[in-house]
């Protein structure tokens, strides 16, 4: 028997065990490493079937591998979220195999860091184009499909930094802040056909993205972080998984910070 629509599994042991999302199919970008690939992970092992979205085959190979070891089902799909078309065509060709959009996860982000008066018109574009615009792009495509099936889940990735700001960091808080804005209106559309949108917005994870910061720079924000700890990718993983399932049906347009306190 299922709950709110979402079925039951059975365990190996015998026991009845809730499979949230068995029979869900998600979308998550940037799923080759990092935050994305732990997010991946969990809704597949939570029993989505999941597509992974990014530029390198190679990292999208190795986490699918991952996941089809513990008995999950993925899917990869090249493509570069910058491209619209590309971005479009990925989703559009992982909706035809899947036969279904449940759930999309805007993951996919970069960083250009630089004081304003020193940025480049590249290094604002680039990041905007990245972090926001792919947003857009993704949330349209994937929002016709949620139409047609009046149901969805979008969770955007978004950033501590575009609620608090950082110096060195305009073009990065400003594609952060924009996803804010974007996911809080969309909530708003889509809300009367059961699509609901959420943002996470992670405080500083251990990742590619953060691994280059110096020793000093570490110590600093350390100093900021109250639960004195930098967050990993599982601390973000388990939100997300909780945001695609049947226990946040009535949770939409919400920024959710996961940053060990830094935002309160
Ligand atoms: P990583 O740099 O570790 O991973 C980024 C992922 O995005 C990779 O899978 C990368 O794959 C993919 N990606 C980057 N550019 C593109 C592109 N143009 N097209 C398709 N895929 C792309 O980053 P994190 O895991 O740290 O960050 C994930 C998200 O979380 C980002 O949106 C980031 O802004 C946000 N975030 C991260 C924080 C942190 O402290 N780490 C804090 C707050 C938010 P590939 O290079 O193969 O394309």
């Amino acid at each position: 028997m299922g709950v709110g629509g979402y079925p039951v599994g059975r365990a190996a042991q015998g026991e009845l065990i809730e499979m949230e999302l068995q029979s869900q199919k998600a979308l998550v970008t940037g799923a080759s490493r990092g935050i994305g690939a732990e997010i991946a992970r969990e809704l597949a092992a939570a029993g989505a079937e999941v597509a992974l979205l990014a530029r390198s085959l190679e990292g999208l190979e190795s986490v699918a591998a991952l996941i089809r070891e513990a008995g999950g089902q993925a899917r990869c799909y090249v493509a570069d979220v910058a491209d619209g078309a590309s971005l479009e065509a990925a989703i559009a060709q992982a909706h035809k195999e899947m036969g279904r959009l449940d759930i999309l996860v805007n993951n996919a982000g970069i960083t250009r860091d630089r004081l304003l008066i020193q940025m480049k018109d590249d290094d604002w574009d680039q990041v905007i184009q990245v972090n926001l615009r792919s947003a857009f792009v993704a949330c349209k495509a994937a929002s016709k499909i949620m139409l047609r099936q009046k149901s969805g889940r979008i969770i955007q990735i978004s950033s501590v930094i575009g609620v608090m700001g950082n110096a060195g960091q305009t073009n990065y808080a400003a594609s952060k802040a924009g996803t804010i804005g974007l996911v809080k209106s969309l909530a708003k559309e889509l809300a009367s056909r059961s699509i609901t949108v959420n943002a996470v917005a992670p405080g500083y994870v251990q990742t590619d993205m953060t691994g280059a910061l110096s020793d000093k720079v570490k110590e600093q924000v350390l100093g900021q972080i109250p639960l004195g700890r930098l967050g990993t990718p599982s601390d973000i993983a388990p939100l997300v998984r909780f945001l695609s399932g049947p226990g946040s049906s009535y949770i939409t347009g919400q920024v959710f910070h996961v940053d060990g306190g830094m935002v309160t």
